[in-house]
């Protein structure tokens, strides 16, 4: 079994509709300067909901081989429900993916384990593979050790969901995000297993094979080789160095500096 790496980048709240536009050109002309080979690895960018109809219409019409993807989306599928946006909405501007449970939303937005369940369900129910967030802060690894919170939110987060459903579980240590420091590679093996052991025991073997698990957390072009030279890792979450099209090029390009 080949899992194909998903190099994926989480642009938070940062570039307007403009600005994204920018970035995604050069971003793709990088790429391609650089003989990017999309077969290879998946490229997908995360911007903000207002972002993603130029995004699209720019990838559609310059058939760039860039994947999307929205930030998150409502557990519900339409109503009274303002400020909320549905996974069909999402899934209607072509994206592929949806980011749900990132620790900025269950720190910040009060986002429980039943709440990201049910936001999962829902990107599955519209035909979005969601990119379920999981990691420990500094305290709870103390308290628990490595893998134990990122396997029960995982498994949290996968309840209900059909043997057969494309997921992708990123493994995010909420002390590495944004703050510079960065887990070990060893460390994120060691929790990759764990995860894909959790979506074994929830799924099926086959789908525990196939699903790709990311590390997030301060990855940059300098450190990314470390990660996907093991086994477990298939690719990362990248918030601040997605925001640079060179740097996050950089990253998508690691198999130049993995080597043998
Ligand atoms: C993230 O927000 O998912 C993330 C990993 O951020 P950063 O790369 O900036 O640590």
């Amino acid at each position: 079994m080949t899992r194909r790496p998903l190099i994926a980048g989480n642009w938070k709240m940062n570039l307007d509709h403009l600005q994204s536009i920018a970035l995604v050109q050069k971003l793709a002309w990088t790429l391609k300067d650089a003989s990017y080979d999309p077969k290879g690895v998946e490229v997908a960018v995360f911007p903000p909901f207002t972002d993603l109809r130029s995004v699209q219409t720019l990838i559609d019409a310059d058939r760039f081989t860039l994947a999307f993807g929205g930030q998150d989306l409502s557990p519900k599928d339409a109503g009274a429900y303002t400020g909320d946006i549905s996974g069909a909405f999402l899934k209607a501007l072509g994206c592929t993916y949806v980011i749900v449970g990132h620790s900025e939303r269950r720190q910040g937005h009060g986002e429980t384990d039943e709440i990201v369940n049910a936001k999962v369900l829902a990107a599955v129910r519209h035909g979005l593979v969601p990119v379920i967030c999981v990691g420990e802060t500094e305290e709870e690894l103390e308290l628990h050790g490595t893998s134990a919170v990122p396997v029960a939110q995982t498994k949290a987060a996968l309840a209900g969901v059909p043997a057969g459903t494309p997921v992708v579980v990123a493994y995010e240590p909420v002390w590495a995000i944004g703050t510079g420091k960065v887990a070990t590679p060893e460390t994120a093996q060691q929790v990759g297993v764990a995860i894909r052991a959790a979506v074994a025991a929830v799924l099926s073997d086959d789908d525990a094979a196939e699903t790709r698990i990311l590390y997030g957390g301060s990855v940059k072009s300098g450190n990314i080789a470390g990660f996907m030279r093991k086994p477990d890792v298939d690719g990362a979450l990248v918030g601040g160095a997605s925001l640079d099209p060179t740097e996050f090029a950089g990253i998508a390009r690691f198999p130049d500096h993995v080597g043998a």
